[in-house]
């Protein structure tokens, strides 16, 4: 056998590795494994591409190249992902994106170089004899667009998730007609460059791609960002599909599109859970008009002290956990955890809820959860608990706002409206932790803090937590301290 055939089919083992990271990654219980089998295959598709270069006879020079570039992206990968904190991951994963659009940008014209532009190119590589010209052309164009939206597009989400610009909408007359004619020149032009591969229509496609994606990314609001990211997750596994063609490697081709394909599937589930439609984002139209967030005057908020909120929960026999960015930033999940095994040996109910997209990543708040060893039969998705609120004696709202807004459900002038959210407001008594009475991440005021049964808990989450910890007593079940009293 030779290394040919030998790398193939290790690409073939990469590639079931890397399914089996998939479907490990969908589960908490198995997302460790999934991790592993994801390293694995990595280091099989390395090894087997690496072999196959130095078979097809690579230049000295390319040898070095290759490990220069590997060594520093494994420097650079390893100490950012040591660094980075929990809240830096949705801009860490933003930025890597933008890598990957760009590299399939540089394959794309690399591609137009070796075939397109050199006039024995495409005889050289056979693509005459076969007929695929034509077909190696509409790659390039192909790559290069998908590549180009990803890069920039992704590059304003990483500045936006880093709050280095705002958040908020840019607003240009007629912006979803300025995106769809966008998607309509790559169309005529793409067509026109399979026909006669003019370097120009090359540097147009990729000026109008640098365009677009930068203009998608921009317009989208506060609220919708979380589909953006995992649609930009998902055209970057595109970009690396369309470069597998190009490079004519099998295990980019069948990665890129697990990558795109879990990316669009994710894409859809965050869309339904904004209730946005998928059709328009996966458009570019978006079709969200976001109207202004507007300061309406809700009246007075309640506040309530440690003590207060330690007495209500003394009392209570079931309580439901809604956490939200805050509590990322705050590290507050030991405390959290820490208080609900001291209610839970108190005889309480305690439950937590889970809104999709709670945090600043798909998963943010299960992954926080995990890490604090919070029994996972007790973390809920909002689906799951979303009727049992108007049961539930305190509602404790670590560092949410956006999630737990009530204006999303009854209020249609709302930026947010339509938008499903955490019943909260349902339950006897809800006390809210954070510090001000600032906006959430889509910017919206939130009248569930200015409500009769809600009472707001100040200042940062992880020390009012343990505070609520210490002046909790101990021990006795909320029934057996009842009959006390
Ligand atoms: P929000 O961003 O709506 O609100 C978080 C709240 O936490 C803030 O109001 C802030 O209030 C409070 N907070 C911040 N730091 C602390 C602290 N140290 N201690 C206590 N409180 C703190 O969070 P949600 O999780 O409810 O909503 C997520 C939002 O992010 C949604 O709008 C979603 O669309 C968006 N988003 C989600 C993504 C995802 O994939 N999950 C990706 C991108 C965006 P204060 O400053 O007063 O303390």
């Amino acid at each position: 056998m030779n290394l040919e055939t030998i790398a193939q089919a290790a690409y073939l083992v990469a590639a079931l590795l890397f399914i089996l990271a998939l479907a490990g990654l969908s589960r908490h219980e198995t997302a460790k494994t999934g991790n592993g089998f994801g390293i694995a295959g990595m280091v099989v598709a390395l090894v087997a591409t690496i072999a196959l270069a130095v078979q097809r006879e690579i230049s000295a020079l390319g040898v070095v190249l290759l490990i220069v570039a590997m060594v520093a992206g494994a420097a650079v990968g390893l100490q950012r992902a040591r660094a980075v904190q929990m809240t830096g991951m949705p801009e860490l994963i933003a930025l890597l994106h933008s890598f990957v659009g760009l590299a399939a940008v540089l394959v794309g014209w690399n591609g137009y170089q070796e075939v397109e532009a050199d006039p024995g190119g495409a005889e050289a590589r056979g693509l005459d004899a076969l007929g695929l010209a034509g077909i190696h052309s509409a790659e390039v164009f192909i790559g290069v667009f998908i590549g180009a939206v990803t890069f920039t597009g992704s590059i304003v989400a990483f500045l936006k998730l880093s709050a280095r610009i705002k958040s908020s909408p840019l607003m240009l007359p007629g912006k979803n007609f300025l995106n769809l004619g966008a998607l309509l020149v790559f169309v005529g032009l793409t067509v026109w460059f399979v026909a006669d591969p003019h370097l120009w229509l090359l540097i147009v496609v990729t000026v109008v791609a640098l365009a677009l994606g930068l203009h998608l990314v921009a317009s989208i609001g506060g609220g919708d960002m979380p589909v953006v990211v995992s649609m930009l997750n998902s055209y970057s596994g595109w970009a690396a599909a369309a470069s597998g063609f190009l490079l004519e490697n099998n295990l980019l081709i069948v990665t890129g599109a697990l990558v795109g394909s879990s990316g669009a599937y994710l894409s859809y589930i965050m869309c339904k859970a904004m209730n946005r439609s998928f059709i328009s984002v996966i458009a570019g139209g978006f079709g969200i008009e976001a109207g202004p967030a507007r300061d309406t005057d809700y009246g007075e908020h309640r506040e309530i002290t440690v003590d207060g909120a330690a007495e209500l929960l003394e009392d209570a026999s079931s309580v439901i956990i809604t956490p939200g960015y805050g509590m990322a930033v705050a590290q507050a999940q030991h405390g959290v955890a820490e208080l609900t095994r001291r209610l839970r040996e108190r005889g309480v109910q305690v439950r937590f809820g889970i809104h999709p997209v709670a945090g600043r990543l798909p998963g943010h708040m299960n992954v926080l959860l995990a890490e604090a060893k919070v029994p996972y039969d007790i973390v809920l998705e909002m689906d799951e608990i979303n009727d049992d609120f108007a049961d539930t004696d305190v509602v404790l709202v670590i560092g949410a706002n956006d999630t737990v807004n009530p204006a999303a459900a009854e209020d249609p002038g709302s930026p947010i409206a339509g938008m499903p959210v955490l019943t909260v407001w349902e339950a006897k008594n809800v006390i809210v932790f954070k510090r001000s009475m600032s906006s959430g991440y889509a910017g919206v005021q939130n009248p569930l803090f200015y409500r009769e049964n809600t009472a707001m808990l100040f200042g940062d989450a992880k020390q009012r937590v343990e505070d609520l910890i210490h002046a909790l007593p101990a021990g006795a079940t909320a029934a057996a301290s009842a009959s006390a009293r």
